[in-house]
């Protein structure tokens, strides 16, 4: 088969990024994303591209040989509600979405992969690309696998890239076990009886309540979670119904917490209920709890980590490729899938002078476009080895 000349295939890329970054779309609203990247599949001659796969999502099936093993490679499509600082040609022409997060880059990738791996084969089995909607709030990828995404396009184990602003480029990075948070967040809502500033006995009021209650859920990390296991509790907003001179009869806080492990994340719950209810109780309040589990964990899998260091070996300079030191409290939509089979979630770096993801003037580094599209192609044909 024709070889793709690798100069050729970045200037496509880098076309595909800008005009994928001109227009980005909100988390399920990816709709010319999504038509984009179908288009670019069936033009790369894949066997199957789906579309509309949990909402917005594409899958596109590759065969070659006769293997039955499959593999997956995800990207993620969606941008964010930011209003872009930009003086790019190429910057967002949707007012107040963006792609903050690099996802055009990760999707035009995940496109570079495809092209080469549709024309250079030199794999035997089934390459699958999960291009997955609204990552940013952690929904697309339950919404994938509720739409039939293991049982309609089964695969063995997955991989998936994040671009990292810090990290120069030509760099790669990852670890084995946790490398990103669980996301949790929760609503606590105080109810008692306000009244007159000035006769606060003739009330239950809650201000006074939620200050204790917030000082205490200090102690959910510090006194009730072992010190072994990395976790966060903050509280964000505190918000009541009373004004200067009347005092509230309801109060919530609301916060936000991280940990690497779904048993500290039911702790966590637990142990903040326990709290809110004994506040309640000694306040003369009432005490509602609403938790939700927004993300879960990301933990690699070791052997997966090995075969990822092996193939980035192919790709980046060796003195390029190290170890994450530790993981990381933010939280990735990708570990979803890791729930089905086992998978490995890496770094590349977007350069030292990147602005950090989610800010109003990040964009996505160009010259990580090949690393990325590379990687793909290497853990494939490693995986699916001829
Ligand atoms: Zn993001
Ligand atoms: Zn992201």
């Amino acid at each position: 088969m024709a070889e793709i000349d690798r100069d050729v295939l970045k200037l496509e890329m880098t076309g595909w990024r800008h005009d994928l970054h001109a227009h980005p779309e909100f988390g399920f609203q990816e709709e010319r994303t999504a038509a984009f990247v179908a288009a670019k599949l069936r033009e790369f001659g894949l066997d199957d591209v789906a579309e509309g796969v949990g909402g917005t999502g594409v899958v596109g099936t590759l065969k070659r040989g006769s293997g039955n093993r499959a593999i997956a490679l995800r990207a993620d499509m969606d941008a964010l509600r930011i209003s872009e600082q930009s003086a790019a040609p190429y910057r967002s022409g949707n007012p107040g979405i963006m792609h903050a997060c690099g996802h055009d880059g990760h999707t035009a990738m995940l496109l570079g992969a495809a092209k080469l791996l549709a024309e250079e084969g030199g794999f035997d089995g089934i390459v699958r690309f999960i291009f997955q909607p609204a990552e940013e709030w952690g929904k697309g990828a339950l919404a994938m696998l509720d739409d039939g995404l293991m049982q309609r396009f089964p695969f063995d184990e997955i991989f998936g890239l994040h671009n990292m602003p810090g990290l120069p480029i030509g760099h790669f990075e990852t670890r084995v076990g946790s490398v990103m948070s669980a996301e949790d967040i929760f609503e606590i809502v105080l109810r008692g009886l306000g009244g007159h500033a000035a006769r606060p006995h003739s009330g239950h009021e809650t201000l006074v309540a939620a200050c204790a209650l917030v000082t205490n859920l200090q102690t959910i990390v510090s006194r009730r979670l072992s010190p072994a296991d990395i976790s966060v509790v903050s509280v964000t907003e505190l918000i009541t119904d009373g004004t200067r001179n009347a005092l509230p009869g309801l109060a919530r806080i609301l916060g936000d917490a991280r940990s690497f492990r779904s048993e500290v994340s039911a702790e966590i719950e637990c142990q903040m209920r326990i709290i809110a209810e004994g506040i309640a109780t000694a306040y003369n309040v009432a005490a509602e709890v609403n938790y939700t589990r927004e993300f879960v964990p990301l933990r690699n899998d070791a052997e997966l980590v090995d075969a990822a260091f092996a193939a980035a070996g192919t790709v980046f300079e060796r003195g390029n490729i190290a170890v994450a030191r530790e993981p990381m409290t933010a939280s990735e939509d990708f570990a979803r899938f890791l729930d089905h089979v086992p998978g490995c979630f890496v770094f590349l770096g977007n350069g030292e002078a990147s602005a950090p993801l989610h800010n109003s003037s990040y964009d996505f580094n160009d010259d990580g476009l090949l690393f990325g599209a590379n990687f793909h192609v290497a853990i494939a044909r490693q995986r699916l080895a001829t």
